[in-house]
């Protein structure tokens, strides 16, 4: 047993008020390899083998770097994961900022508990740079050997906190700008791009979803041969034969929810996302809707929906399912009837129990 910590807990985006279901490896605290791994959730405290004291320590834990000077040592703010920062569906940059309470003593004597999981625009609201330690391999280069990376940590370690706290915003920064740039060069991928209303409150706002139509892995594209990615608006139709609509087949990673599918369109349930619209209703999944024709198909548009059950997807004619397309294997034992099939999706796509 023992590993780095894992966290979980949602957050809304400060502009715009969508849910954000976040999570991943704190890699802050040590492992322990006497404890089963520590699973942080908003009030559950978990066991720690060292005091807060010891989290004073400068560098700690690998490649963190302490930013400003601690204020207490039971309250500590943490800025984990930069390469894992993303922007919202608004275009706000996301700065995720997990905060713990230590107890050396009392009731709760030698825990950490998650308290609190806050996101910020990670270029503009200083709570972002205002934290006790934040994960340093994106804040110092690498130079080629650990070595000389531990050395730059500890010279960053060693200068004043308005100093770490401007590398880190430069850091932040130079994240994003990447992420902008991978974005812009969109080749091999297909997107949709649609003004998408909430199901279940009407909110609708403009919004873009990657789909497995198209990608690096060699999958068949799910449109038609020939289909090489690019961005799907309402109204864009793709010429093609389309007869496979009409044969009980996969395509791609797509699995096939009925057969036969209606004759004049189908809809595509994309799995569940890490994100849900303002009104709380849950983490939604992107529904695409197609009309066809005899000679193609046009993207209509899409919604956002909380799948809970098979009656969500009842209105369904495919969905992504890695280990469960019949025209992409992938080593996995294939489900023997479309009924079993949707059970597997709904437990892997949906997480429906
Ligand atoms: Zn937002
Ligand atoms: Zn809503």
């Amino acid at each position: 047993m023992g590993a780095y910590d894992t966290y979980s807990g949602t957050a809304p985006c400060p502009v715009c008020g969508d849910w954000h279901w976040l999570g991943g490896q704190t890699t802050f605290f040590e492992p322990h390899f006497d404890l089963p791994p520590r699973w942080f959730r908003a009030g559950e405290p978990q066991p720690l083998q060292f005091t807060p004291d010891d989290l004073l320590r400068e560098p700690w834990s690998g490649s963190w770097i302490r930013i400003r000077t601690p204020r207490t040592p039971e309250i500590l703010h943490l800025l984990p994961d930069i390469d894992g920062m993303y922007p919202c569906a608004c275009g706000t940059p996301l700065a995720e900022v997990l905060r713990f309470r230590l107890r050396p003593d009392g009731a709760d004597a030698g825990t950490a508990t998650l308290v609190h999981v806050g996101l910020y625009h990670a270029l503009a609201d200083p709570r972002a740079l205002d934290v006790d330690a934040a994960d340093g391999e994106q804040v110092v280069p690498w130079r080629g050997n650990l070595e000389a990376f531990e050395q730059g940590l500890r010279e960053l370690a060693a200068s004043p906190p308005d100093v770490r706290a401007a590398r880190l915003h430069a850091a932040l920064t130079a994240h994003f700008q990447k992420l902008e740039a991978a974005r812009n060069a969109t080749d091999g991928f297909t997107f949709v791009t649609a003004p998408m209303p909430c199901e279940a409150c009407g909110d609708t706002r403009e919004r873009t979803h990657l789909t497995h139509f198209t990608g690096p892995d060699g999958r068949a594209p799910f449109l038609r041969d020939g289909w090489t990615g690019g961005t799907l608006r309402p109204g864009t139709r793709v010429e093609g034969d389309f007869g496979w609509l009409d044969e009980d087949v996969d395509r791609g990673i797509y699995v096939r929810l009925r057969h036969p599918v209606p004759a004049d369109g189908f809809t595509i349930i994309g799995a569940r996302e890490n994100v849900g619209c303002r009104c709380g209703a849950g983490a939604t999944s992107v529904v695409m809707r197609f009309a066809r024709d005899p000679g193609g198909v046009t993207f209509t548009g899409a919604s956002l929906r909380v799948v809970r059950g098979r009656a969500d997807v009842a209105d369904g004619d495919f969905a992504p399912g890695s280990h469960g397309s019949r025209d992409f294997p992938n080593g996995f034992p294939q489900p023997a009837t479309r009924d079993e099939a949707v059970q597997s999706l709904l437990r892997t796509n949906w997480r429906c129990p």
